[in-house]
């Protein structure tokens, strides 16, 4: 059973492996094997040290993914050091709160362009190289915004509908060609993307009466979902959209 989701001898590519989230996703996955390419616009130093001490190589690559000129040398830098891409994580994202009737063209497109269009490239980019080889996995970071519609936060719910939609369709596109997408769904999960939300004593107490199992989550609480995604235990999952929220969506 062990052997299903053994990431030995893979590399992974995760992006805003920094801290939060992707740290999280990172750090599960180098436990169960793999190698971690991190990206970010900060150094992953901490996460590379970590994934270190898990006796696994990591490196650290300088990406500003806000805009699509990143992407490609970002894949070819970690090709050229790791030599092969098996799973990449679009994980980096942002978030802008305003209301609707506020909300800024530049709040607008800051957030698209971060959590969608490069998302979308970066799949292409990793994607050719995977469909080329005849296998691969992609794991895009979705959101309960992915299902529900939020309020204050217009172009970070678009860009998760986005990604939801997105997953979809290069699952269509590629599953036959040995590469699967498949995208985790996280609930509220304590970090620095939520942190105005946890400061604020009403919408937490909201949030934390929602949530069945009765708190936030922690960026460790995504790892397994993602060493599932990656692995073989998930060969015959295609475009699925996996919720890891403590049960929020089934309210
Ligand atoms: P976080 O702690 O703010 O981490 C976001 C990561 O994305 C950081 O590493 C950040 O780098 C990176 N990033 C942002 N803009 C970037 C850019 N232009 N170039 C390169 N890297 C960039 O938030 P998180 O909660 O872990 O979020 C991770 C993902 O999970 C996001 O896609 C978010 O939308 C999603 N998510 C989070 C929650 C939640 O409750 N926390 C729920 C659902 C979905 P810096 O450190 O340099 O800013």
């Amino acid at each position: 059973m062990a052997r299903l989701f053994d990431l030995s001898g893979k590399v992974a590519l995760v992006t805003g492996a920094n801290t939060g989230i992707g740290q999280g996703i990172a750090l599960a996955l180098a436990g169960a094997g793999a190698d971690i390419a991190a990206a970010g616009r900060s150094p992953a130093t901490e996460t590379v040290g970590k994934v270190e001490v898990l006796g696994r190589k990591a490196a650290d690559f300088t990406a500003d993914l806000s805009s699509v000129a990143a992407v490609q040398p970002l894949v070819d830098a970690v090709l050229d050091e790791f030599g092969r891409i098996d799973i990449l994580v679009n994980n980096a994202g942002i978030i802008r709160r305003a209301d609707a009737v506020d909300f800024t063209e530049a709040d607008w497109d800051a957030v698209i362009d971060t959590n969608l269009k490069t998302l979308f490239f970066l799949c292409q980019a990793a994607g050719r190289h995977m469909i080329a080889r005849g296998s691969g996995k992609i794991i895009n970071i979705a959101s309960l915004l992915t299902f529900q519609g939020g309020i204050r936060v217009p172009s970070y719910t678009a860009s998760k509908s986005g990604v939801g939609g997105l997953t979809k369709l290069l699952a269509n596109e590629w599953a036959a060609k040995g590469v699967q997408v498949n995208a985790i769904a996280p609930g509220y999960i304590a970090t620095n993307n939520t942190a105005a939300l946890q400061s604020d004593e009403t919408r937490n107490r909201q949030i934390m009466e929602r949530i069945p199992a009765g708190r936030w989550g922690d960026p460790a609480d995504i790892g397994g979902a993602a060493v599932f995604l990656a692995s073989a235990a998930s060969d015959y999952v295609q475009g699925h959209i996996l919720a890891v929220d403590g049960g929020w969506l089934a309210r």
